[in-house]
C-alpha cells in the first residue's frame, strides 16, 4: 500500500471523544496508517493502547516539553518498558519549548538530552518538536550525532537544513497558510525523499477548513499544496511521502 499517512497525530486526545470511532473509519477507509505521538507518560500509554487496538495505527511515546515538569527517574523507565511493544516507532514528542516556557530553558535542555540518550539506548527514531528554539535545539541534537527522526512541523528556515542530515521534515496545515513563506520555501528547496506527512491533529487545521478541528484524512490538503509547489503529481507527493514515513519509523511495507 502507499496511500496517504499522517506521522503525527494525537487521536486520544478529549478533542476525538465524541467521534473517535468515526475518525479512525475514515483513516481505515481512506488512508494506510497513522503515528499516534504521546506527550506525557498517560497519552504514551494510550498510543500504544490505540495502535494495540487498530492494524494502521502506530505508537510514539514521549514527554512533550511543555509537560516535563515532575520528570524522573521512574517516567524514562515506563517510556523504556513502553518502546518495547513491536507496534512503538520513536521516541517522540520531546524536544524544547521557548515559547510557552512551562519550564526554564536549562531544565528542558537537561530533559531534552536525557531522552535523547534513551533514544539511543532503545534504537529509536524521534519526533522533535521545536519553538522558539531552534538554536539550542541544534546546541543539544549536536552531542547527540547518531540521532535520527523527525522535525515535527519544522519551524525553522532553509538556513538550517544542512544542520539536520539525519532527519525529515514534518509538513502540516501551517503549509496552507496565507504567512507560510518560509514553510514554502523550505518545500521547495528540500528533496521530497526528505519531507512526511503529517497533520498534529486535533490541531493546525489546513485551510479550507481552518477553525475547525484537524483530523488524519487532511493531509490530503498538505499533500496537494506539496505537489502544486515542487510542481509534482498529487500521486507521486502521496507515494514517496508513505516511502518517506516507513524509512523514518521502520514500517514494513
Ligand atoms: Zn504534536
Amino acid at each position: 500500500m502507499s496511500g496517504l499517512t499522517d506521522t503525527h497525530v494525537h487521536l486520544d486526545m478529549r478533542e476525538f471523544r465524541q467521534d473517535r470511532a468515526e475518525v479512525l473509519e475514515r483513516i481505515k477507509e481512506n488512508m494506510d496508517f497513522v503515528v499516534n505521538i504521546g506527550c506525557d507518560v498517560k497519552s504514551s500509554r494510550e498510543s500504544v493502547r490505540l495502535a494495540e487496538k487498530y492494524p494502521f495505527v502506530y505508537a510514539a511515546v514521549g514527554i512533550h516539553p511543555s509537560d516535563i515538569t515532575g520528570f524522573c527517574y521512574e517516567w524514562e523507565v515506563e517510556l523504556e518498558k513502553l518502546c518495547k511493544h513491536p507496534k512503538v516507532v520513536a521516541l517522540g514528542e520531546i524536544g524544547l519549548d521557548y515559547h510557552w516556557m512551562t519550564e526554564p530553558a536549562e531544565v528542558q535542555r537537561e530533559v531534552f538530552g536525557e531522552l535523547l540518550s534513551l533514544a539511543g539506548k532503545v534504537k529509536k527514531p524521534v519526533v522533535i518538536h521545536t519553538r522558539d528554539a531552534m538554536d539550542d535545539t541544534l546546541r543539544v541534537l549536536s552531542d547527540f550525532p547518531e540521532t535520527r527522526g523527525i522535525m515535527h512541523c519544522y519551524p525553522g528556515s532553509v538556513a538550517e537544513i544542512p544542520r539536520l542530515k539525519n532527519f525529515y521534515f514534518g509538513i502540516g496545515g501551517v503549509l496552507t497558510f496565507p504567512n507560510s513563506k518560509n514553510l514554502r520555501e523550505v518545500v521547495q528547496k528540500t528533496a521530497i525523499e526528505r519531507l512526511v506527512l503529517e497533520t498534529d491533529c486535533p490541531f493546525l487545521t489546513p485551510a479550507p477548513f481552518r477553525g475547525k478541528r484537524n483530523e488524519p484524512l487532511y493531509t490530503e490538503y498538505v499533500a496537494r499544496e506539496i505537489a502544486r509547489i515542487k510542481e509534482m503529481s498529487y500521486e507521486d507527493v502521496v507515494r514517496i511521502t508513505n516511502e518517506n514515513a516507513r524509512v523514518v519509523y521502520g514500517i514494513k511495507g
